[in-house]
């Protein structure tokens, strides 16, 4: 019922509404809008309240509540379900815990994570809740090997949901981590259970650096990463909303998702070249057996990065190590 409050002195935001008012829409006491008042207030919602005038929202708390961002979500499927936790371990467990009896487009939010996970068991610093947790359970009708496309399309997603929130222009380093002025600010961890020939489910792990000042991470991640506030601040910009850019990643995710389902693949690789921060530089590739350098010049239908060795020769990369110079402390 208070969220019903809430949504009302939300419509006439900036004006007010009166307490009879409220008690006329909600059919309840005037004592109990009061009551709801109060509760919101202890959620961190400033609420103005006159005698005369009746109540007025003058700002909400920076907090994600997944009701919420459920109430007028404006996506087909990401985010049919959305679920809040303050601590897991990491939301891609979570989320494979629940991803068998959960609708397609389940997403999994967090406050904090007490074991992020990166790509190849890697670590993801993300204990301090200064960060945006979030996984998403997807169900594509897509064969295995087109998976690799959800990454590429979900940090094309990540991208524009960073433009649209916080007005600021991020780049992707193949194939899965979001730049900002050759600084991490988001790791992507894609995971998925398949037969040979189809997808039972993907997780889709996005951690964000969202308010974390450089001096909370590690020191060996200081000159490496940076987050969203941190970023704006150093440029002079107008601090975004956590819970604004959760909803406009959820937005985008539900776009580039329809897109992949649609199969409009040649879309999201056209959209991830000109995103992209690694095509055309030189880079350093480490793989299992050899290692090289040479130039990233092209991606392929299908994600690979196809890069010219020094040696002349073209390769197809899949995955693995890929530094760009210039990057992340590559140098
Ligand atoms: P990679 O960037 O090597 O492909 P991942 O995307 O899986 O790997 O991310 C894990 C790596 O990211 C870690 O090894 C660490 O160097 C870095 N890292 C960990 N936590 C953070 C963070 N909160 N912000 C930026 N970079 C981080």
């Amino acid at each position: 019922m208070k969220y019903i409050v809430l949504e009302a002195l939300k419509e006439v935001k900036p004006g007010y509404l009166s307490g009879e008012q409220l008690s006329r829409r909600l059919e309840v006491s005037r004592t109990a809008v009061w009551k709801y008042i109060n509760e919101l207030k202890l959620e961190g919602y400033e609420i103005e309240a006159s005698s005369r005038k009746g109540y007025r929202l003058l700002s909400e708390p920076d907090i994600l509540d997944a009701r919420l961002l459920s109430a007028d979500l404006a996506t087909s499927v990401v985010g049919s379900k959305i679920l809040y936790f303050d601590e897991v371990d990491s939301t891609n467990i979570r989320a494979k815990e629940l991803a068998g009896n959960t609708p397609d487009g389940t997403v999994i939010l967090a406050g904090r994570q007490s074991a992020g996970r990166g790509r190849l068991g890697r670590k993801w610093e993300s204990d301090d809740g200064g960060g945006i947790y979030m996984s998403v359970i997807l169900k594509p009708e897509i064969p295995p090997e087109e998976v690799q496309l959800i990454t590429l399309a979900a940090s094309v997603a990540i991208v524009s949901a960073i433009k649209d929130a916080a007005g600021i222009d991020a780049g992707i380093k193949w194939p899965n981590d979001i730049i900002l002025d050759g600084r991490k600010v988001c790791g992507i961890l894609t995971e998925m259970s398949s037969e040979m020939e189809r997808v039972n489910y993907v997780v889709l792990g996005i951690g964000i650096n969202f308010s974390q000042e450089l001096g909370d991470f590690p020191e060996e991640l200081r000159n490496k990463a940076v987050s969203i506030s941190e970023y704006m601040e150093e440029k002079g910009l107008k601090p975004c909303k956590k819970a604004e850019l959760v909803r406009s990643i959820l937005v985008r995710l539900d776009e580039v998702y329809r897109m992949l389902l649609e199969g409009r693949k040649n879309d999201i690789i056209a959209t991830w070249k000109n995103m992209s921060v690694t095509i055309g530089r030189d880079v350093a590739v480490s793989g299992r057996e050899v290692s090289y350098t040479g130039k990233a010049l092209d991606i392929t239908e299908d994600g690979r990065l196809v890069v010219l060795c020094e040696n002349g020769i073209l390769k197809e990369i899949i995955s693995g190590e890929v530094s760009v110079r210039g990057l992340l402390g590559y140098v």
